[in-house]
């Protein structure tokens, strides 16, 4: 693995907070250190909000939202502004997927998907924007008819979190449909990864979003937490970890906003004795270790038949062996780094307890060099349902594998979680893919596939992985209001 002494690459996109259409001081000039993950290096300082700077950007949201200029305009203006947004992140992809590759650390190819998964999220809402509409009805008694109208309105301002792991992606989940609904937004982005929300903030603006309607504060947990608890806030959308959502909702008890909440994952994938042992090998280590597992549904728990669980694991060992970790502007990387050496630290301790605990490690389970944070992919076998390694969230290139006999069993242990994110199914009996489809208790069930999905199919936690769903017209609920009106027709 080749890790580059210096990069060739300068920051030069903005620093500063994006609040009321205009780049901003922190105002009590904070800031902090952009860290490339490959590197370690210092990629640039971007400006830390104190409480005061969340106030002057929900402040700016608010006066955006009561005078109306965005929801002013007609669905079919504001969705060829998204559309113009998604066209602009087509035009600037290679300086996008460059920005999160370094910032996330994740390889250029991946990060290119990545931009145009995003752009997707602005093409879709597009569409939505002119759609947003209630329905009529007749009511009441017949000497004394009534018309009934319902509305559907923008719930108003609406505070975004959003984790480092594929940043990008993350917040256009949020923004589109957001700003098809009428919303006006204040973003925070993760302090590990905050670079693309900038850039994407000049490009929202750039595509005609009227200043105000979205801003932009950069900082770590307390700006977060200033945001969560504004009382002007009506919602708060959030994608993190379980432990910061419980905080999320706490905060928003104050006055009582909105929330929505997009949280981790310890996802289930079962594998019967009939399935494509290749296909199947070859999916679930793509479900596993892409984004080096930093992907909230990433399949994590691997359940397979007895009958076929040394075969099965050997190959994807094999596959995991061979997966090139290295720094993601080389072509050749499949993997790149974690994010931070804390989250590297994290994410190694759950490995070499799994093995003290009388788990296996078949392959991996070490960093990779003394520069960058590198981690082998790393399958552990032989866990049992009441490891760690199998309950906690690692959000690592970590896959942790069991056998087992019946499949009622298998099933009840992969409910048996505290999280309910997603799943996957590996069987070439289309009927028991589907009976075991639903009886899994989660957001988002793979058959013969893991990274599925799209922006057309909701995505979104049972049980403690999170309150609602993203993409699919389910988005557009998320930020609307429904008003009745009701009209006396006879006097
Ligand atoms: P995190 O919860 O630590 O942080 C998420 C965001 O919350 C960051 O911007 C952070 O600054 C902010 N934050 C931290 N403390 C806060 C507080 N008290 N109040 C308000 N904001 C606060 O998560 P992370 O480490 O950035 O990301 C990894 C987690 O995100 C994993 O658990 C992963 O499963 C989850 N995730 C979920 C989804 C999903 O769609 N369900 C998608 C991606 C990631």
């Amino acid at each position: 693995m080749t890790v580059p002494n210096k990069v060739a690459w300068a920051w030069g996109g903005p620093r500063q907070l994006l609040i009321d259409g205009a780049w901003v001081s922190a105002v009590e000039h904070g800031d902090f250190e952009v860290i490339d993950p490959g590197t370690e290096q210092v990629i640039t300082r971007v400006a830390e909000a104190a409480a005061t700077d969340v106030d002057d950007a929900v402040r700016a949201a608010r006066r955006t939202f009561d005078d109306e200029r965005w929801i002013r305009l007609s669905g079919a203006e504001r969705g060829m502004i998204l559309w113009r947004t998604a066209d602009l992140m087509a035009e600037r992809a290679n300086e996008l997927a460059a920005v999160e590759s370094r910032d996330v650390g994740m390889p250029v190819s991946q990060a290119l998907l990545m931009v145009t998964e995003a752009a997707n999220q602005f093409r879709y809402y597009a569409g939505w924007a002119d759609k947003i509409h209630g329905s009529t009805t007749d009511i009441g008694p017949s000497d004394r008819r009534m018309h009934g109208a319902t509305y559907k309105e923008p719930v108003g301002v609406v505070a975004m979190i959003v984790p480092w792991n594929a940043p990008l992606i993350a917040m256009s989940m949020k923004l589109a449909p957001a700003l098809a609904a009428g919303c006006t937004c204040v973003l925070k982005p993760s302090e590990e990864a905050p670079l693309s929300a900038l850039v994407l903030g000049g490009i929202l603006l750039d595509a005609g979003v009227p200043p105000g309607v979205v801003n932009v504060v950069t900082g770590f947990a307390a700006t977060g937490a200033a945001l969560a608890e504004h009382r002007d806030v009506d919602k708060i959308s959030f994608t993190g970890s379980t432990a910061v959502g419980r905080k999320i909702v706490v905060a928003a008890t104050g006055n009582l906003k909105k929330v929505s909440l997009e949280l981790g994952g310890k996802s289930p994938v079962i594998v019967a004795p009939d399935a494509d042992i290749a296909a199947a090998a070859a999916g679930i280590a793509l479900g596993a270790f892409w984004n080096s597992g930093q992907i909230c549904t990433s399949g994590t728990r691997l359940l397979v038949h007895r009958s076929i669980y040394s075969e099965l694991t050997d190959v994807i060992a094999e596959l995991a062996a061979d997966m090139k970790v290295g720094y993601g502007n080389d072509p050749d990387t499949v993997l790149g780094p974690l994010v931070s050496r804390r989250h590297l630290d994290r994410v190694a301790g759950f490995v070499d307890r799994s093995a003290a605990d009388g788990a296996r490690v078949v392959t991996g389970g070490k960093r990779i060099g003394d520069r960058g944070f590198y981690y082998e992919p790393t399958l552990v076998a032989d866990a049992t349902p009441s490891m760690e390694i199998v309950r906690d969230e690692v959000f690592g290139p970590v896959l942790a594998a069991m056998p087992y006999t019946d499949l009622e069993t298998a099933i009840a242990v992969a409910n048996d979680t505290q999280y309910g994110l997603a799943g996957s199914v590996w069987t070439r009996d289309v009927a028991l893919a589907h009976r075991v489809a639903r009886r899994l208790r989660a957001g988002r069930i793979g058959i013969n596939v893991h990274r599925a999905g799209g922006v057309q199919m909701p995505i979104g936690g049972y049980k403690q992985s999170g309150w609602g769903r993203e993409n699919g017209p389910n988005a557009i609920e998320e930020y609307l209001e429904t008003k009745s009106v009701v009209t006396l027709l006879d006097r």
